[in-house]
């Protein structure tokens, strides 16, 4: 049986995967079973933050798994602690909970928005209104939370204290807040999987104001914006946003499995003991492996994502066979005249891995990925948009 045929048979048919078998790589470059060369434009979907096989990172993970790969919460180890720790000064905010993933660091901030409501405003206070066209995770209550019907289809009953609003328009959000007793609000910076769609700065101004003037939590999901992948640490710094919590994953262990759900001054102490856990949160494999991306994270390398920011927008945009060219930093979407998923296939034939996001082609390419290899990307991309 080939390789194709026994994942066909034995893997959950949960996704529908290009005809391809990917080996290795090395930085922004991977190969598949026959030798052939791609760019790597997806990064995993923004996970592999320093690229493939990345030497600082993998240094990190070999010399952890040399000494401890695991052990329980119920003892102290440093990689955890150390994490925290880097989390916090450069953010601001006070604590984090460790867990394995996006889902798992929303689930983690909404427990936290439940139950701080509970305690200052009463049981009845519990809805999280989060924005239309949003995603926040595929566990039955982050399937609540995200802003699409059609994910919700299928598996009802949902958690249920979730409302969702239109982004942008601040008069739903208070007649919803008039009218229901609202814990907290959600949102993500740019909307990765709804179509690289980025909050207005207008609408995140008029937000930080009115959650603040009502006493209301700020959620920001960052699973897919944050760790250096805007431009900025954290997208809602460029944006001007005061969020309460934080949570975070993909791109933050550089490929290994880490979600964080950071817990600013008002909600610091509101998890106790046995209020939440994780058998595998805070992994030291996994947190030393953050620590090695997040300590690079400087001034300096978030400069030059904005830079390769400034390049990919001036090269798409008024592309032949480009609509429109949205996204922050290297988080790119393409509105192309040609189907997105003709466009990424044609990539993929040509050598460059490209994603989707609704009708978009969206592109999140390694934080470090060399020019020569972004240039190379951005010819073959553009030629097959004008195609
Ligand atoms: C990917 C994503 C999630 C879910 O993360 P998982 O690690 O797949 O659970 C949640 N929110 C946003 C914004 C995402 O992009």
């Amino acid at each position: 049986m080939d390789l194709m045929q026994m994942d066909k048979t034995y893997v959950a048919n949960t996704y529908a995967r290009f005809p391809v078998e990917l080996v290795s790589g090395k930085g922004s470059k991977v190969y598949d079973n026959n030798g052939k060369e791609y760019i790597d434009m997806g990064s995993g979907i923004a996970v592999t933050s320093f690229g493939i096989a990345d030497d600082a990172w993998r240094q990190a993970v070999i010399d952890q798994t040399g000494k401890l790969q695991h052990m329980s919460n119920l003892y102290y180890t440093a990689p955890c602690a150390e994490l925290a720790k880097l989390l916090c000064e450069k953010t601001g905010m006070r604590k984090v909970f460790f867990g394995n993933s996006g889902a798992e660091a929303n689930e983690c901030a909404i427990k936290v928005a439940r139950k701080y409501a509970a305690e200052h405003k009463g049981n009845d206070c519990f809805t999280v209104v989060t924005l239309k066209n949003s995603f926040h995770g595929r566990t039955l209550t982050t399937l609540a939370a995200t802003g699409q019907e059609h994910y919700h289809e299928l598996f009802q009953p949902l958690t249920p204290g979730f409302a969702h609003v239109t982004a942008g328009d601040m008069d739903e959000l208070k007649a919803l807040c008039a009218s229901v007793k609202v814990a907290a609000v959600m949102v993500e910076c740019v909307q990765g999987e709804g179509g690289v769609i980025p909050l207005s700065a207008d609408y995140a101004k008029d937000l930080n104001a009115f959650v603040k003037e009502n006493d209301l939590l700020l959620i920001v999901d960052e699973v897919q914006t944050g760790n250096g992948r805007s431009g900025q640490l954290y997208a809602y710094m460029a944006l001007g946003l005061e969020p309460d919590i934080v949570s975070t994953a993909k791109g933050l262990a550089g490929g290994l499995p880490l979600g964080a759900c950071l817990l600013g001054e008002k909600v610091e102490n509101v998890l106790g003991f046995g209020d939440h856990g994780s058998t595998f949160g805070g992994n030291p494999v996994c947190c030393a492996a953050a620590l090695s991306i997040l300590s690079r994270i400087d001034d300096a390398l978030l400069a030059s994502v904005r830079e390769k920011s400034a390049f990919l927008f001036d090269a798409f945009t008024g592309a032949a066979g480009i609509e429109s060219v949205s996204g922050l930093g290297l988080m790119i979407g393409l509105k192309t005249v040609r189907p997105a998923g003709d466009v990424v296939r044609e990539c993929m034939a040509r050598g460059v891995l490209c994603l989707t996001a609704k009708d978009k082609v969206r592109l999140l390419p390694a934080l470090n990925i060399p020019m020569e290899d972004l240039a190379k990307a951005v010819e073959i991309i553009k030629s097959v948009c004008a195609g």
